[in-house]
């Protein structure tokens, strides 16, 4: 069943995020990631889309290999950044024609140094613009980003709540959070969504923590709430085990999502498959995902 079948159905969905590497080495970890991965029978797998520079072109390989040569569904993210609508129509129709079915439409981030985000003269200041372009024009279907705990440029959650309706209004299917450890603060969010007619299926970004000092990186680039019994958990062994309990903490994460209705997990795999497996490991020992017969 194609993954937004299973979303408009309510049956969650899971998935993976990986990314174009930079160099060789990056590449043989990727494709020993990939393999493991595919094991798990994901709903579908999603490609991360650089901030400039080589990998962006490796975007669209990568997903039309898994698409194509797994035969799994795939994903790419798509971002306003550097690029002109007729590019932007240039890699949408690329992506078409390699038999990729699903976009991540993204503004994306300001490039290193700036404060801004400045569009490209011919190109779209917001993802919505993008969400917009792609349902005029392409069969593509189309998902959009969301922020729990506000996104970091945002003059208020309001503000932000009603963009993220605007990109559900110009065609956005479905929407994926950022990293949030907080689910409580996701539940808000949630709840405020639905008062101002956000209908989409919220899917949960979630992130395995592998080690402590990941922490204040993760809450300096995306502004995450890290909470404190989550910092005593992790805490709680050897530095050694900081991995298996960030495995733990975010299955516990997953399973209390799932029990209160969230339309799908994505676990952001840093091209890393052991967390991973676990987690989707442990969420099927307790029933959740269950493989088809
Ligand atoms: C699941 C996920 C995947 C991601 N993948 C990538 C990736 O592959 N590559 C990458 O470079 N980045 C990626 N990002 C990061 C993302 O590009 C950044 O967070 C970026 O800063 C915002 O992107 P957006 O699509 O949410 O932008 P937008 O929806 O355009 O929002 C950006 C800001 O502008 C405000 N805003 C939105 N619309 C308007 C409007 N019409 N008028 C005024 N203000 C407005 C919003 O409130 C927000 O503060 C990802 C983020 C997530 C959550």
């Amino acid at each position: 069943m194609a993954f937004i079948d299973k979303l408009s159905a309510g049956i969650p969905t899971l998935s993976y995020e990986l990314f174009p590497p930079k160099n060789p080495a990056g590449w043989g970890t990727l494709y020993g990631t990939l393999g493991e991965i595919s094991k798990l029978s994901p709903d579908y797998i999603s490609v991360t889309y650089g901030a400039g520079g080589s990998t962006r072109s490796k975007t669209v390989d990568l997903v039309a290999r898994i698409q194509n040569e797994l035969g799994i569904e795939s994903m790419a993210h798509l971002t306003c950044v550097g690029h002109s609508r007729d590019e932007l129509r240039d890699i949408l129709a690329t992506l078409e024609q390699s038999g990729i079915g699903n976009v991540l439409a993204l503004r994306g981030d300001p490039p290193k140094g700036d404060k801004t985000f400045k569009p490209h003269p011919q190109g779209f200041a917001h993802a919505s613009d993008l969400i917009k372009f792609i349902k005029s024009d392409f069969k593509l279907r189309i998902g959009c980003a969301y922020y729990p705990e506000k996104h970091m440029e945002a003059a208020s959650l309001e503000s932000d709540i009603a963009f993220l309706k605007l990109k559900q209004d110009h065609g956005a299917q479905f929407t994926i959070s950022q990293l949030f450890f907080d689910n409580e603060s996701f539940y808000r969010f949630r709840d405020r969504c639905a008062t101002q007619g956000i209908t989409m299926p919220f899917v949960a970004g979630i992130m395995p923590v592998l080690n402590l000092g990941q922490l204040n990186r993760f809450k300096e680039l995306s502004g995450c709430a890290i909470p404190e019994s989550m910092v005593a958990f992790l805490s709680a062994g050897s530095a050694e085990s900081v991995a298996d309990r960030g495995v733990e903490f975010a299955s516990r994460q997953c399973v209390d999502l799932l029990k209160n209705g969230i339309a799908g997990i994505h676990l952001y795999s840093l091209n890393q498959s052991s967390s991973s497996v676990r987690i989707t490991e442990n969420l099927r020992k307790l029933g959740y995902f269950p493989l088809a017969a």
